[in-house]
């Protein structure tokens, strides 16, 4: 016998250290935060405490702009749109919600960061999602050259 459920599982966890500085930047600032690598020199969303390539731990925090490209994305019915999105001065994407419905999106759209009007109580709800942008010429999706 196979019984269908589900599970909610609410939890609390400590951000750590470049967690914090990260939803302190998107509250504070409306800024998002990310880390360059001393080591491989790759640029990391979200901010990180280590590299993740390399496992080197000498990052610096730096602002990683509003825009960049989406590159995939899923729906989930009743919840909306995430999309897997690269900030144009990061190596790595992160996962968030794209406003709007998904009938005009394709990979390499661009798209840019909507914040809250009004600084939130909850940094999480700062970033609001990401907003796809009417294409003025063809994103081109590359490697980030490290030199
Ligand atoms: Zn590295």
């Amino acid at each position: 016998m196979i019984r269908e459920g589900s599970i909610r599982l609410p939890f609390t966890y400590a951000a750590g250290k470049s967690g914090s500085e990260f939803f302190h930047a998107l509250q504070d600032r409306q800024c998002i935060l990310g880390s360059r690598c001393s080591a491989c020199k790759r640029v990391l969303a979200p901010a990180r405490s280590f590299c993740p390539t390399c496992g080197d731990a000498s990052l610096k925090a730096v602002e990683l702009g509003s825009g960049g490209v989406l590159l995939a994305w899923t729906e989930r019915p009743g919840k909306g749109v995430f999309g897997l999105i690269r900030l144009d001065s990061a190596d790595t994407a992160i996962v968030h919600r794209i406003l709007g419905g998904c009938d005009s999106l394709s990979s390499g759209v661009r798209v840019r960061a909507r914040f809250a009007a009004a600084r939130d109580e909850n940094p999480q709800d700062s970033l609001l999602g990401f907003e796809p942008q009417e294409p003025t010429e063809p994103a081109i999706i590359t490697s980030k050259d490290h030199s």
